[in-house]
């Protein structure tokens, strides 16, 4: 490595700098978004190995992963179910076993008795004694006073044809500058911050994280609970909510519509209403609005519990778009709930006179024709659809707002996708997005930083929360009656046959079986199917007969999760319920207590249920609230999974945990707003340096 006299700046250093970089090394990791050698200190260990010791085989215990050395005994070739070599080590202290199942005639020999091995694996249970199966090894000099490491070795993410090994290698390389100075890093934090909160500088925190000293606390660090690592995530979280302020502020530097209409069709549409808006939906829809009548795009996301009325004031948005003489575009993750708020809309607007559109994937070339023609001709105010609306040859003609339902179900790139679809001679539509998956609003800051947030906190009147029952399978007969009971006082029954195998066709198949079941065991009742297998004529069918009160009972896949609205339905069966999520059963059960009769959700499962089941079960039991049962489901799977965010990109941390460290956002959001506001110049680098590549994906 050639000598740097003068710190340099960690940006700016190419990675040839270091030795056993060459071309192809810095290709692949170019492969992991690392380009140069700061990107390198901010590749952070996924877990730490303890070798700074020896453990004597005496005091091992079971499931350890450590380090040991000592003398062959015995190595032999065995043939149990598969050829593998055996060997037995002694230190004095104790004994233990070695197991390979790949290896060669020299592995064999240097394994000899009499040998002094050193080996580093996890301690398992063998048939005699305690074993490593597949530990690394090496082959040491008898009295070789042992050579361990001084640092806890830090486990790195490594991408295919570059070798923990070699990684390390060069981590350490880069490590050792950072230790002699010879590398300076931009502090972004203010110091009066970093002070109140107990932080050590960015150099000592990376030191600390990427080559903890030997007593450093293994189980604290596993769970990054180290000041250092918190450090760390603390600067994370803070790029990641200063690139969402970003991509906000850049949305709103275009220009928009001023949908400010003339009151004259949402006042009809209210007065034409069966009920009263909710104080929260009116409160939200004065702020929907007031958005609308500014210059720059709308950017707001309505979060309502399952049932707390978002259609209604989804469909108030797109008066005002369509009063003002512009068209509105709702967007819907599933067919079902496309189709469904396509015959609500026209139901509430045809009599206006307002021309609704409906475009799926499904439609026949010749209608898709058709529609497309009144979209672009602006004959269709309305349109409604499923991810079609965003596809190749599809366009507007005045689209002044965009509604996405259920956004969980979309990424921020669809949505983004839909936005530039709708652009038009430098204008931009507005947005509304509406999630049932309510979030904490520490969480919703974090994750929905790019977004404005409402949110309905209150149910329409006279809902009675849903009684829930957990049962086994087994009590499926008195479950039969108690549908049968039902029906025959006039309501009716959802029955879900949930994924029982990850195959769309089992699940059809299931749901099939469960049908003809139940219709030979009630004979009175009338017995309806819908699945993702039939064809959208056929589900949209039989649909619109479970809501005309033709078919009693509704056997669904969980096709029907989202938004479908029949409130004369009040009875729910899930079956295998201990396989979904909180967030889904929420949501299905949020299709019952929709009318004013007490509505009940009974959650069947088979077998005997994990600690996990039985908690998210009971949870669903005790709840029918919507934020404290997202929590739970956080809690339990995570925000990736619940937010499906995993797959945006735009919630891949390194080190930063919202859940864990949610207690640290109120003062992210604090920073993000000063340095923003005093210290701009380094709300760049700092994204840069922890988002990298990926930011430019973020912004399509
Ligand atoms: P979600 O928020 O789950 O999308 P919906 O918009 O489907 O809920 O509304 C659920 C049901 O509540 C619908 O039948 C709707 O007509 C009804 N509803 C909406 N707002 C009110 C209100 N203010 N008062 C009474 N019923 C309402
Ligand atoms: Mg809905």
């Amino acid at each position: 490595m050639s000598k740097i006299a003068q710190p340099s700046q960690s940006d700016d250093l190419a990675l040839t700098r270091l030795k056993g970089v060459g071309p192809k090394v810095a290709e692949r990791l170019q492969k992991m978004g690392i380009s140069n050698i700061q990107d390198l200190l901010f590749h952070l260990p996924l877990r730490y190995e303890d070798r700074t010791r020896i453990v004597p085989m005496g005091s091992l215990r079971l499931g350890e992963t450590a380090v040991v050395q000592g003398k062959v005994l015995l190595t032999e070739v065995k043939f149990a179910r598969r050829r593998m070599l055996m060997s037995r080590i002694s230190d004095g202290t104790g004994s233990i076993g070695l197991r390979f199942f790949h290896f060669n005639g020299q592995q064999q020999q240097a394994m000899a008795r009499g040998a002094t091995l050193r080996c580093y694996g996890e301690v398992r249970t063998g048939k005699a004694m305690l074993e490593l199966v597949h530990p690394e090894y090496q082959v040491v000099e008898a009295e070789s006073v042992p050579e361990v490491q001084e640092h806890l070795t830090s486990i790195y993410p490594t991408t295919e044809g570059l070798h923990q090994l070699s990684l390390r290698n060069l981590m350490q390389q880069v490590i050792d500058m950072l230790h002699a100075d010879q590398l300076t890093l931009d502090e972004f934090l203010p110091q009066g911050l970093q002070d109140k909160l107990g932080f050590t500088s960015l150099r000592d925190a990376l030191l600390y994280v990427h080559r903890p000293p030997p007593d450093a606390p293994l189980d604290i660090l596993a769970e990054a609970g180290h000041i250092s690592q918190k450090r760390l995530a603390f600067e994370e979280l803070l790029a990641h909510t200063l690139s969402l302020r970003k991509l906000r502020f850049r949305a709103q530097q275009h220009a928009a519509p001023i949908l400010s209409g003339n009151g004259e069709l949402v006042t009809a549409f209210k007065q034409g209403l069966p009920f009263e808006l909710t104080n929260a939906q009116q409160r939200v829809v004065e702020e929907i609005e007031t958005d609308l009548c500014k210059p720059s795009p709308m950017q707001r996301l309505v979060q309502g519990d399952v049932g707390s009325g978002k259609t209604v004031v989804a469909a108030l948005a797109a008066l005002r778009a369509v009063e003002s003489g512009y068209q509105a575009a709702l967007m819907a993750p599933t067919e079902i709930l496309a189709e469904q708020h396509f015959q609500n809309f026209t139901q509430w607007l045809k009599p206006m006179g307002i021309d609704v559109a409906w475009l799926s994937g499904k439609l026949k070339a010749k209608v898709r024709r058709e529609t497309l023609a009144t979209m672009e001709s602006g004959a269709a105010r309305v349109i409604i659809g499923t991810h079609a609306l965003f596809q190749e040859g599809v366009n507007f003609s005045g689209l002044g707002l965009i509604i996405v339902d259920e956004q969980h179900r979309f990424g921020v790139h669809q949505r983004m996708s839909l936005r530039e679809k709708g652009a038009n001679e430098g204008q931009y539509p507005h947005q509304l997005i509406m999630t049932a998956t309510p979030i904490p609003r520490t969480l919703s800051m974090t994750v929905y930083a790019d977004l404005d947030c409402s949110v309905i906190d209150e149910l329409p009147p006279g809902r009675k929360p849903v009684e829930t029952v957990v049962l086994p399978d087994n009590r499926r007969d008195e479950v039969v009656q108690r549908v049968e009971h039902v029906c025959r006082d006039g309501r009716q029954v959802y029955w879900v046959c949930t994924l029982i195998e990850e195959s769309e066709t089992l699940q059809c198949q299931a749901a099939e079986d469960a049908a003809s079941l139940l219709a030979e065991a009630l004979s009175e009742v009338r017995v309806g199917l819908v699945h993702g297998r039939m064809k959208s004529e056929q589900k949209e069918q039989m649909m619109q007969q479970f809501k005309a009160g033709e078919i009693d009972l509704l056997v669904a896949t969980t096709v029907i999760e989202v938004g479908v609205d029949v409130p004369n339905a009040s009875l729910m069966i899930i079956e295998n319920a201990e396989r979904l999520g909180l967030s889904q059963l929420h949501q299905l059960r949020g299709r019952v207590g929709r009318g004013d009769q007490a509505s009940a959700c009974v959650l069947m499962y088979q077998g005997s249920l994990t600690q996990n089941a039985r908690e998210r079960l009971g949870v669903m039991r005790e709840s029918n609230d919507g934020f404290v049962i997202a929590r739970k489901d956080l809690e339990l799977r995570g925000p990736g999974e619940v937010l499906g965010t995993r797959q945006t990109g735009l919630l891949q941390l390194r080190i930063a945990d919202l859940q864990r460290d949610e207690g640290l956002i109120p003062r992210v959001m604090q920073s993000a707003d000063i340095l923003l506001k005093s210290e701009p110049e380094k709300v760049d680098p700092l994204i840069h340096r922890w988002k990298g590549e990926s930011i430019r994906y973020a912004e399509v």
